[in-house]
């Protein structure tokens, strides 16, 4: 009879072993991470993140995320050029995109949530047809960055940003729901994601936690833009990178300091600094 020659059943050499015991009970953490300006930045740092993260995925202690505005053929060039860690899982476009492994350039984005996306009745034309007249202040970025969910400005003026950021937020604002306007800022550029209501980088790692059942309290952020504060929203602990953006270090400091950690460092230098900070094995030594 199979089994019979077994000395040890099978799932219970835990039992005998609180070595296993306690391996088995530490929680797997999910490490989401912002790309650009969080990852990026620094080499010699990120290179230091990801041997450690790759070792905590081996041991099945941690899941590795992106949650970028990157379209996803830019996230897998950063695999191959940048040297970013393998993610487990790829939140891409702002929130309007995820796909999960494997990870190769004919991936099509989580059908589900797209079906999800639909529902806001989001539609490109009107909001073409919305802002048409703005032309001289605003450029559509590359085709790759505009999706059926999601269209993708740059504010030419840099004199007054913020009044046009203000400008498109209100022409956006009828049906309530339908539309949302995020704004992320590099240096002295302004680019404006217009999305589904209530669709961002937050909702989107909501949705996947919950699809996928990973348990959210061993869940941490990272990021240092405008388009990450929704990731900080959905009320998951937080790394805000030492380079982030003074709009967004000022909008943080209403959270309380036990959800997120500011961290002193840059980049990944900050990420790394972070995750000691949050006690995740093999940061904290
Ligand atoms: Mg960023």
């Amino acid at each position: 009879m199979p089994g019979v020659l077994r000395a040890v059943p099978s799932g219970k050499t835990n039992l005998l072993n609180p070595t296993i015991t306690s391996w088995d009970q530490m929680p797997t953490w999910n490490l989401v991470f912002d790309i650009d300006f969080t990852l990026t930045g620094d080499l010699p740092s990120l290179r230091k993140l990801g041997q450690k993260l790759e070792r905590l995925q081996q041991a099945d202690q941690a899941r590795v995320l992106f949650c970028t505005g990157r379209p996803y053929p830019d996230v897998l060039h950063g695999l191959k050029h940048e040297e970013l860690p393998q993610p487990d899982a790829i939140i891409a476009q702002t929130g309007v995109e995820l796909y999960l492994p494997p990870f190769g350039s004919f991936s099509t984005p989580l059908l589900d949530w797209q079906l999800q996306l639909k529902k806001f009745g989001f539609s490109e034309e009107e909001v073409h047809q919305r802002l048409i007249d703005l032309n001289d202040v605003i450029s559509l970025e590359a085709a790759n960055c505009q999706t059926p969910h999601k269209v993708s400005y740059a504010i030419m003026d840099s004199k007054q940003p913020l009044e046009w950021l203000a400008e498109i937020s209100r022409r956006m604002m009828e049906p309530v729901g339908r539309y949302q306007v995020i704004c992320a800022a590099f240096g002295e550029s302004y680019y404006v994601d217009i999305l589904p209501g209530m669709v961002n980088k937050g909702k989107a790692l909501r949705y996947l936690q919950e699809l996928l059942k990973w348990q959210e309290a061993n869940t941490i952020v990272a990021g240092d833009s405008g388009n990450d504060q929704s990731m900080f929203d959905e009320g998951f602990k937080g790394i805000l990178v030492g380079n982030a953006r003074p709009e967004v270090k000022e909008y943080l400091q209403k959270f309380p300091a036990k959800q997120f950690y500011q961290a002193q460092q840059n980049y990944a230098k900050g990420v790394l600094e972070g995750l000691a900070h949050w006690q995740v094995p093999t940061f904290d030594d």
